[in-house]
């Protein structure tokens, strides 16, 4: 029986391990899919405070799980496939084993979509990104693609016309999730040009380790064309990763947790960090606040409990 576990090693588990683990709360952490979270995927963060020269985001997770275990935090390698959350103490399976915890804080974040592409994956922190706050500032003075038509898209795209030369946003549709204002704003910028009805087949070049270009394809006259692109945003969206927790945590209709308050979820002795329940901020900073403020709500229950 664990006094609390906490499922998601990414900034904002990792930053709660430290609280729990130095209020002595032994907590044990469960890694996730994707260890370390998405700043494992990224290269060079220059907003997380204290950096003045930037840090690589997979050194930087890395550097807060090592805090963590310096004072006690347990890490386990595995993913939660199934919940029990209907009553105390609370049950995982964490890869076909079972464990128990008095107090859990879901820190498993939120995976950005992508577009599936082969090339995609192996470009990915070498010109394909999915967070133009962070990789945005790479690309001054060079030619930016952005796919997607929400609101994330025209946000990412008015967001790196500070930086690039041009700005190409690329939607397979000719109508747009995104609200009348995002649009009519990009539509209006001088930078952005927009691509409808088109996808994006294929990006150039992993031979090279980085983007050059990539083959486009419309949809309505079915011409494939070739372009230069020096960075390529995905803004497509992003899928919580709550998946064990339906039915069970109060969440909104696209699956992300929704806060009663702080950290807390519907269920008492349940708490949230991070992008499992932030759609707006997505920053690792905003993260590691989280997982600080749902460790020390988690010490107060347990403490409440009399454990
Ligand atoms: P979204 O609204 O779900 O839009 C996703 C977009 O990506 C859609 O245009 C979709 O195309 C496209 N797409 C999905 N899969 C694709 C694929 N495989 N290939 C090509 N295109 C694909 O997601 P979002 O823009 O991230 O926004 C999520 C939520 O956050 C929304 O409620 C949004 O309003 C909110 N948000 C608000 C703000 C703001 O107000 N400042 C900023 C960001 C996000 P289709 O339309 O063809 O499906």
């Amino acid at each position: 029986m664990h006094n609390l576990v906490i499922l998601g090693s990414g900034c904002a588990g990792n930053t709660a391990a430290i609280y729990a683990a130095r209020a002595s709360l032994t907590p044990v952490v469960v890694a996730g899919h994707e260890p370390g979270g998405q700043l494992s995927i990224t290269t060079l963060v220059e907003n997380f405070p204290g950096f003045p020269e930037g840090i690589d985001g997979p050194v930087l997770v890395e550097q807060i799980k090592k805090q963590a275990e310096h004072f006690g935090a347990v890490y386990l390698n595995g993913t939660v496939i199934e919940a029990d959350l209907s009553k105390r103490p609370f049950r995982l399976n964490v890869d076909n084993e079972w464990m128990e915890t008095r107090a859990l804080i879901v820190a498993t974040g939120a995976s950005a979509r992508w577009l599936g592409l082969e090339s995609e994956q192996k470009l990915i922190g070498h010109g394909v990104s999915s967070c133009a706050t962070c990789d945005g500032f790479f690309y001054r003075g060079k030619k930016i693609m952005v796919v997607g038509g929400g609101d994330s898209a025209m946000e990412e795209a008015l967001f790196l016309t500070r930086f690039g030369e041009s700005v190409t946003l690329v939607h397979r549709r000719d109508e747009f999730r995104a609200s009348r204002i995002m649009l009519d704003r990009a539509r209006a910028h001088p930078k952005i040009e927009m691509l409808t009805n088109t996808v994006v087949d294929e990006i150039f070049d992993p031979a090279q380790n980085v983007v050059t270009g990539v083959t486009l394809r419309d949809l309505v006259t079915g011409k494939v064309t070739r372009r230069d692109v020096d960075g390529f945003f995905v803004a497509i969206g992003h899928i919580p990763n709550t998946k064990p927790f339906v039915g069970q945590l109060d969440l909104d209709p696209d699956g992300y947790v929704v806060s009663h308050g702080g950290a807390r979820t519907s269920i008492p002795g349940v708490f949230h960090a991070g992008d499992v329940q932030d759609r707006i901020y997505r920053q690792a900073v905003t993260a590691s606040g989280a997982g600080c403020m749902a460790a020390i709500e988690a010490e107060r229950f347990l403490e409440h409990e009399g454990h």
